[in-house]
């Protein structure tokens, strides 16, 4: 088995789940008391959200490059970026390290294509919804991205960073993640992507009348796989 390095705490309430994940996936396929082989670094995630908001990718990359260099010398051979939204800076890590990084998009859009969908909804942080990192990406993998209008937008972000990285679960933002899945789903989404690691903490299957793919699952998934390989 090939040792993952996680890097994590964006935010820790999503790196939780993505150790658990790990886990479950490398017992279910070796069986016995078979554990996951691991290195997590998990970082202060108020640190890295300044950053973000400020619009300091820079800073914010060579940070993360700095983590993924410490993880390869703790003896990763692969990296997990446990978050959607700092993908964007996954080319300055991969610029710093000899290790590949297990791409969280190239997990999800195998899973999207081979359930044979291929214009999606996407929830995210801003960044992620707005920015061209992320739909350009599925859009290599063929897939078409709708994301929901400006107001949404802003409701979607501000629940991932006021709530759930806090841990807080609100009945209301529920309601509203249904509503918004739903238009969604009006525009043509064949299938929504949970594109945001806290997400799938607020809304599951019953929430929405197309499949939702949970990229924190999806993601685990794979790099439990790459490793058993
Ligand atoms: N975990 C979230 C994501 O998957 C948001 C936190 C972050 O900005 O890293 O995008």
């Amino acid at each position: 088995m090939k040792t993952l390095g996680l890097i994590g705490g964006m935010s820790w309430e999503s790196t939780v789940p993505y150790y658990r994940f790990i886990n479950e996936a490398i017992k279910a396929r070796l069986g016995g008391l078979h554990s996951a082989r691991l290195v997590l670094y998990s970082v202060d995630f108020e640190e890295i959200a300044r950053l973000q908001h400020a619009g300091d990718w820079d800073a914010a990359g060579s940070m993360l490059a700095d983590v993924a260099q410490r993880l390869e010398r703790a003896g990763a051979e692969a990296l997990v970026i446990c978050t959607n939204t700092m993908h964007k800076v996954a080319p300055a890590i991969e610029a710093k390290v000899r290790i590949p990084v297990l791409h969280v998009v190239d997990a999800v859009a195998a899973e999207i294509r081979a359930a044979g969908f291929h214009k999606v909804g996407l929830l995210g942080t801003r960044f992620t919804m707005e920015q061209p990192f992320y739909a350009q990406y599925l859009a290599r993998h063929g897939l078409t991205t709708l994301v929901p209008e400006q107001a949404d937008r802003d409701l979607v972000h501000r629940v991932v960073y006021e709530e759930l990285c806090l841990g807080k679960i609100v009945a209301a933002s529920r309601d509203a993640y249904r509503r918004i899945m739903a238009r969604l789903v009006t525009q043509g989404a064949e299938a929504i992507i949970l594109g945001c690691t806290e997400i799938s903490m607020l809304v599951g299957p019953q929430d929405a009348s197309v499949p939702l793919f949970d990229t924190t699952a999806i993601h685990a998934r794979k790099a439990a796989e790459w490793a058993v390989a």
